[in-house]
């Protein structure tokens, strides 16, 4: 792209164009990119090309460009990009709300497609709350997540992200108020699972559902834990009639070195929500699922349908991207792909340890996690990263990788010595 083009764009972006998180005129200059293949993004400035350390917040699982993807795309795309899902319905979404049933751990067998991870996590708890007013106990209307999370950007989901230090603080005070418990810690420990039990408790007669991120806190601070926690969890839900939802939308679809995090730890949840890689990266889809228990519950109430229905619901070309993305990632074999990715992180990012100014290094399937005992210096290590040849986005006092399964070993290596580079120098 022509310089005086690139430069145009920026200028209008910088007026006209939020960005994630920003401000309005922007303040940061974006790279901008001209096209995206296999790992790596080619920007439009001619400086070349960036190995990406994100997979595009954490969902281009195979890449970018991919044949199969974009075969799949453009097939449904010539029989109908889309239709509404009120009185009608496809193959792609029918199929992959199969594909859903048949990964996801038993019991879990309706789905409800959604157009965001956020939306999913708002139908869930709509869910949750609908089936205890349904059963009589319409008291039964609050959450209780632990500290560290993160569940999305609208109203329900910012009420269960972290209350302190997060990006919805701003709101405490307006948003729903619901039920903390202290952030899990990494190793178990008893008298943190008591805790969990004795909050789940006291609070039973209030709470509709727990919901928490299974293993792996991401955008609330990129903590892992132990799965023993998830089932202290569904023992006290059980024991206490309270739901329990897992947000796997950071953490499905393989990225931790399970299919679902819950597999690390054998629990079915009441409800599951899915997002981010369920399209490998290549349009917004996400799915909320839950157990007959909680579809039967919904029914019998005095009003039996779930409200419901996005305009763009089970969209069909969304749906059979995430056909196409599920397939490709079941029938390779994805266990070993992300044990290499990790065995490549942890050499990599092992010498990250010794960096002044480093607090912890951790990695765990193909995540890989530096944090520092400082914030981040944001355009100082996006920068020292650029330089490596990698975009990497590191937030608060965190520089982390969740790369594409389908990067190869020099790159991973890459990725580390860029994260390590951004880390020395954010
Ligand atoms: C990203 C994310 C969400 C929100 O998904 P969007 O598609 O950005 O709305 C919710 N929960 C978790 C765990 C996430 O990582």
């Amino acid at each position: 792209m022509p310089e005086p083009r690139v430069a145009e764009l920026l200028e209008l972006d910088r007026r006209h164009v939020w960005h994630p998180y920003g401000p309005m005129p922007g303040q940061t200059e974006p790279l901008v990119v001209e096209s995206a293949s296999g790992v790596r993004l080619r920007l439009a400035d001619g400086s070349g090309e960036l190995v990406d350390g994100m997979s595009s917040w954490w969902s281009a699982i195979h890449g970018y460009n991919h044949p199969v993807l974009n075969e799949a795309a453009t097939e449904q795309l010539a029989r109908m990009s889309h239709v509404m899902f009120g009185g009608l319905t496809h193959e792609p979404a029918v199929r992959l709300a199969k594909k859903l049933v048949d990964l996801t751990p038993d019991g879990l067998e309706h789905v409800f497609l959604a157009d965001s991870g956020s939306v999913s996590v708002e139908v869930a708890v709509k869910m949750c709350l609908q089936y205890w007013r349904s059963l009589g106990r319409p008291a039964k209307q609050r959450l209780l997540t632990w500290r560290g999370g993160y569940h999305g950007d609208t109203w329900q989901p910012m009420s269960v992200c972290d209350p302190d230090g997060g990006m919805h603080e701003l709101w405490s005070g307006v948003l729903p108020r619901q039920v903390f418990a202290e952030a899990p810690p990494a190793e178990y420990e008893e008298s943190y699972a008591a805790h969990l039990r004795d909050m789940i408790a006291r609070h039973a007669h209030e709470l509709a559902a727990v919901i928490v991120e299974p293993v792996v806190q991401g955008a609330g601070g990129m903590r892992f834990h132990s799965p023993a926690f998830l089932r202290v969890l569904r023992a006290a839900c059980d024991e206490h009639d309270v739901l329990l939802v897992l947000d796997e939308i950071a953490t499905g679809f393989g990225r931790t070195g399970e299919l679902f995090a819950a597999g690390h730890a054998g629990v079915t949840p009441d409800v599951m929500c899915l997002g981010k890689a369920l399209t490998g990266g290549y349009m917004t889809m996400a799915a909320t699922l839950c157990t007959p228990r909680v579809a039967e519950g919904i029914s019998r109430g005095e009003v039996p349908v779930l409200a419901h229905g996005p305009t763009f619901m089970g969209n069909p070309l969304a749906a059979a991207v995430a056909c196409a993305s599920i397939d490709l990632l079941t029938c390779q074999d994805w266990r070993g792909e992300i044990t290499r990715i990790e065995t490549g992180l942890r050499t990599g990012l092992s010498e990250a340890a010794s960096i002044p100014g480093v607090k912890d290094v951790r990695v765990l399937g193909a995540i890989g996690v530096v944090q520092l005992d400082h914030p981040v210096d944001m355009r100082s290590a996006t920068r020292a990263a650029v330089r490596e040849g990698v975009w990497l986005r590191p937030f608060r006092d965190l520089v982390y990788t969740m790369p594409p399964y389908v990067t190869g070993d020099e790159d991973v290596a890459r990725i580390a010595r860029a994260v390590c580079a951004a880390a020395r120098e954010g």
